[in-house]
C-alpha cells in the first residue's frame, strides 16, 4: 500500500449517500477525504485539514448554508470551492451572489464528472507541477528554485547568480561526489573556458554564506558532495 496521497479533500455535505459516494471516487484518485456534514463542521475541518480543495453543498442544515461557508472561506484566502446544487435556483443564487466559487455541479451529477472537474480546478489553480519546482532541504539549507532562494532558519541568504546556480545543481545531485569539471559543466556550461579553481571560489563563498548549514564536504582528488 502506497503511502502516496493527491492531497486532502474536504467533503462538507449533509446527505451520506453523496458524500459516501464521492468520497468513493475522490480515494480512486488518491485523495484523502474528510467528511463534514453540516456548515460549522465543514468550517472546522477546514481549518484543522489544511485540504487543497473543499466540496459544498449549498443546502445545508442548521444556521450556516453552503453559501455562508463559501462567503466565509473565501473571506479568508484563494482554497478552490466546487459548489453541489440542488435546483437551478440555487444555482442561479451561487451565479448570482457571486461568490467566488470557482465551480459547481448539479444534483444529480455523476461522480465521475465531478473528479474531472475537482482535476480540472486544480491544474488551473495551482499549475501544472512543473511549474512549481520542488524546494530542496540539504542540510539546513531550503534551495528554492522558483523564487532563485536559498534559506536557512527561514532566513534568506543573499547569493550571487552563479552561486546559487551551484547550490542549485549541487543540491539536484545532492549525495554524489561531482568533480570541479562536472561542476563547471552543469553551472558554468561546457561552452564555458574556465579555470578549475573558479568551482573553488563560488564553493568558498557559499560556505562563507551558510556555514555550518550547508553539508558541503570536499571529496579529495575529486571535488565536492553536497549531503
Ligand atoms: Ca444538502
Amino acid at each position: 500500500m502506497s503511502s502516496w496521497s493527491a492531497g486532502t479533500i474536504v467533503v462538507v455535505e449533509d446527505d451520506q449517500h453523496i458524500a459516501d459516494l464521492v468520497e468513493l471516487y475522490l480515494r480512486e484518485e488518491g485523495f484523502r477525504v474528510i467528511q463534514a456534514h453540516d456548515g460549522q463542521k465543514g468550517l472546522d475541518a477546514v481549518r484543522d485539514q489544511a485540504p487543497r480543495l473543499v466540496i459544498l453543498d449549498v443546502g445545508l442544515p442548521g444556521t450556516i448554508d453552503g453559501l455562508e461557508v463559501c462567503r466565509r472561506l473565501r473571506a479568508k484566502d484563494d482554497l478552490p470551492v466546487l459548489m453541489l446544487t440542488a435546483r437551478d435556483g440555487e444555482v442561479d443564487r451561487v451565479l448570482g451572489l457571486e461568490l467566488g466559487a470557482d465551480d459547481y455541479v448539479t444534483k444529480p451529477f455523476s461522480p465521475r464528472e465531478l473528479v474531472a472537474r475537482v482535476k480540472a480546478i486544480l491544474r488551473r489553480v495551482e499549475g501544472p507541477p512543473r511549474d512549481r519546482p520542488d524546494i530542496v532541504l540539504v542540510g539546513g539549507v531550503e534551495v528554492d528554485p522558483g523564487r532563485r532562494e536559498a534559506r536557512v532558519d527561514g532566513v534568506v541568504v543573499p547569493l550571487a547568480t552563479r552561486e546559487f546556480d551551484l547550490l542549485h545543481f549541487l543540491a539536484d545531485n545532492a549525495g554524489l561526489a561531482l568533480s570541479r569539471q562536472q561542476l563547471l559543466d552543469g553551472v558554468w556550461g561546457p561552452d564555458w573556458y574556465g579555470d578549475e579553481r573558479t568551482v573553488d571560489v563560488h564553493v568558498r563563498q557559499l560556505r562563507k554564506k551558510l556555514g555550518d548549514a550547508l553539508p558541503l564536504a570536499t571529496v579529495w582528488g575529486v571535488g565536492y558532495r553536497l549531503g
